[in-house]
């Protein structure tokens, strides 16, 4: 891998699928194409902390964003992008680009533009019917994971701008076709 100064930024799981709500659906050959990819192209790659590995462990619920939408677990986002933002801030003082960060499309945390929500999840399983009602208004919205909306925000503030892009775990070809027309002349 040669040193190109241009640098990719992942969720974890993209790394680490080992970090997602355990049962869910696994990413298939999307990551291991787009990570080829990068490689590939001389992409250096930081990985993002897991927001939710980090505060509920691996035996944590499928959530979604209405519950993540509070003051501690923003602090929590807030405070583990923390070092990463140290590292983009001394990368660009540096000369490095940073050229992308990839979300993870339908995450009440790492969705960028589509994220897991419902007003209703949470509470009490107590009885089919009521947990049927609960599983029913589950829906993904346009809007962000709050993760991504906190990493957003301190760039903001931060008078950064990283091009943010969802990988769509469901289709290789949407996620390769996006990635490589953002990255397109880019790499080395
Ligand atoms: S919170 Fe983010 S990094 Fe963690 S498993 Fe979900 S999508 Fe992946």
């Amino acid at each position: 891998m040669k040193r190109t100064k241009n640098i990719v930024i992942v969720s974890h799981c993209i790394l680490n699928v080992n970090s997602k709500v355990e049962g869910t659906c696994e990413f298939g050959n999307v990551s291991q194409r787009l990570i080829k990819y990068l490689m590939d192209n001389n992409y250096g790659i930081i990985q993002l902390p897991c927001p939710e590995l980090t505060i509920y462990g691996l035996k944590r619920w499928g959530h979604v964003r209405e519950q993540f939408d509070n003051p501690y677990y923003r602090k929590h986002c807030r405070s583990i992008f923390e070092p990463i933002l140290d590292q983009i801030e001394d990368y660009i003082k540096n000369g490095y680009k940073i050229e992308a960060l990839i979300a993870v499309k339908g995450s009440p945390s790492c969705g960028y533009n589509l994220t897991c929500s419902s007003s209703i999840w949470g509470g009490e399983f107590i009885d089919k019917e009521n947990t049927d009602k609960k599983i029913e208004d589950l829906r993904l919205i346009n809007n962000l994971g709050v993760f991504m909306e906190e990493i957003e925000q301190t760039l903001i503030e931060k008078n950064m701008k990283i091009n943010i892009i969802d990988m769509d775990e469901e289709s290789e070809a949407v996620t390769m076709e996006a990635i490589t027309e953002l990255l397109k002349g880019k790499g080395n």
